[in-house]
């Protein structure tokens, strides 16, 4: 077999389907995001940032850049071996002391990042629980779904966001059998959120376990950015929550929260946490400075939400569709995937200004978008820029407007 001739028309697939991916080499620049340096074909230039999931900016926070310098000048850079083997730091005691008091469990259990955290955790749980059936919500992320995958357990897929589509499922099944509901609550691509209280009421109907991915959430929402399930209080509801210290958080990890007796099965068990080395010190010392900032100040998620809505209400003024949500994220449509590039390219060659083209299978085709996140860094100048150089964008290239 002629393998680099395969893997090129592979690629090749990807570039008449125009979702071949290109990363922007970008730099960000600590104590001045939302701004970058951004290289191409030899040149620099200045950009801004309107694609970030380090959503209040907390990866250039004094007190985390601090707490992460200091922890490498005492512990070194890495953490020297899985958390069995020598890996365990000091650092990373704290860390789960400090998640598992903001989601208000019995414990909580750090790992290598979000996406492991899900695959650990739900392809053990689902594995071990004799006969478990998984409810998963039909928009779930990656993550969640390749976890559900390697668990071989068996899946009902129901209706994104739809609790009578649930209990239409739960009631169908074998009332013997152990069950597990799988879940986000900002979903972040359109940025709606799941109505996780329904579930919980569900869940207790049906003897099911609930499963909630909080990592769009976490840091975001809650009077101490505990999430979606703080906001509505129903974080005890929750059995499991499941989050991330690279977003909201700024740092790197991710982590579940949950009774010390689950915890303790999954930190057991799971060969996806079990078998890599631990996180290193300074990353732990950065989430944890991170976590008790937000836990304590509620200014970046005020002054991000009032981002948010300037950016919506420029965006309409110019014409420039966006998708409506309650959250922080601002969806615009585009539904082709050459023309959402084309206006990504656009906009950073010309603009500078850098949103991400969002394409399947990140979404559904015909759904392809510019994901906007705002943050509480982007000033009124930038939001200008921003709906200025859409609107710009729109008219060379004559896409349709609002009325
Ligand atoms: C980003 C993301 C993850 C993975 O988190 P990382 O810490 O980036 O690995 C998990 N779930 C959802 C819904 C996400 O968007």
């Amino acid at each position: 077999m002629d393998y680099d001739r395969f893997f090129q028309q592979q690629i090749g697939n990807l570039h008449r389907e125009g979702r071949y991916r290109v990363f922007a080499d970008i730099e960000r620049h600590a104590g001045d995001f939302p701004k970058a340096t951004r290289r191409k074909d030899g040149g620099e230039s200045e950009v801004t940032v309107w694609c970030s999931n380090d959503y209040l900016g907390m990866g250039q926070h004094p007190d985390v850049l601090r707490a992460m310098h200091e922890a490498i000048d005492r512990c070194g850079a890495g953490a020297g071996g899985t958390r069995n083997i020598a890996g365990t730091n000091h650092f990373h005691v704290l860390l789960e002391r400090e998640l598992r008091d903001l989601h208000g469990k019995e414990a909580s259990l750090v790992c290598t990042s979000g996406y492991v955290a899900n695959l650990a955790a739900l392809s053990t749980l689902a594995a071990k629980l004799p006969g478990c059936i998984v409810f998963s919500d039909a928009l779930n992320h990656a993550s969640m779904i390749e976890g559900i995958r390697q668990s071989r357990a068996e899946k009902r897929i129901f209706e994104h966001n739809d609790a009578d589509d649930l209990e239409r499922l739960l009631a169908e099944a074998d009332p013997g059998r152990p069950k597990l509901i799988a879940f986000e609550s900002v979903y972040s691509m359109d940025g709606d959120i799941a109505p996780i209280a329904r579930y919980c009421d569900l869940a207790e109907k049906y003897g099911a376990l609930t499963y909630l991915d909080e990592v769009h959430a976490v840091g975001m929402y809650g009077p101490r950015g505990g999430g979606i399930a703080e906001r509505d209080g129903v974080m005890d509801r929750v059995d499991i929550v499941e989050g991330t210290l690279a977003k909201a958080f700024g740092c790197v990890g991710g982590y579940i929260a949950a009774s010390a007796a689950i915890v303790d099965f999954v930190r057991s068990y799971a060969s996806a946490f079990i078998f890599t080395t631990a996180l290193p010190p300074g990353v732990a010392a950065a989430a944890i400075a991170s976590i008790r900032h937000l836990k304590r100040s509620d200014a970046e998620r005020h002054k991000q939400r009032s981002t948010v809505a300037r950016v919506r209400k420029r965006l309409s003024d110019h014409g420039i569709r966006h998708m409506d949500n309650s959250s922080h994220i601002v969806p615009v449509t585009v539904g082709d995937p050459v023309v959402c590039k084309q206006i990504s390219d656009l906009l950073l060659d010309d603009y500078g200004v850098y949103v991400q083209p969002i394409n399947f299978p990140t979404v559904p085709r015909g759904t392809e978008r510019l994901r906007i996140t705002p943050s509480p860094l982007h000033t009124d100048a930038d939001i200008e820029h921003l709906a200025a150089s859409l609107s710009s964008v729109w008219s060379r290239l004559a896409l349709q407007r609002a009325a």
